[in-house]
């Protein structure tokens, strides 16, 4: 499951390896899909597995770091989609590809950058609640 992790500039993951004791303390294998770390305020992707979301929360919130379950997901609408693959050059994480002259979306590698979004000339793509 993709969650966000965000935290100020005060917190101690910025000093201190809060992410590896996270992993040793819990069990739980963390993937950073995306990280934006800019000193102020600091945002991480991350995927976790389903059944490790609350302890994995739970660590961190001891941090006062906040952790938010991602409820949205990119669509792309075959009926619209014209196979052009401007979107697959753009996708920093292989979620779109070509796939026999048809442009497919693995949305469990998406790590929501919504690059794709904008490039799209017909608009099949679209970030979604879910
Ligand atoms: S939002 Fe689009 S471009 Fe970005 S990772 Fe997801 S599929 Fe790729
Ligand atoms: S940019 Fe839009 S129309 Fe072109 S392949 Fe991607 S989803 Fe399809």
């Amino acid at each position: 499951m993709k969650i966000k992790v965000v935290y100020s500039k005060e917190a101690k993951a910025l000093k201190e390896p809060i992410f590896a004791r996270a992993i040793i303390n819990t069990g739980i294998e963390i993937n950073v899909l995306r990280a934006e770390i800019d000193g102020e305020k600091n945002l991480m992707l991350i995927d976790v597995p389903k059944e490790g979301v609350e302890k994995f929360t739970d660590f961190m919130n001891k941090y006062k770091i906040e952790v938010t379950p991602i409820k949205e997901s990119i669509i792309m609408d075959k009926d619209k989609c014209i196979d052009c693959g401007a979107c697959v050059s753009l996708c920093p994480a292989d979620a779109l590809y070509s796939d026999n002259f048809s442009i497919e979306l693995d949305e469990t590698k998406c790590i929501m950058c919504r690059a794709c979004i904008d490039v799209c000339p017909v608009a099949a793509l679209k970030m979604e609640n879910i």
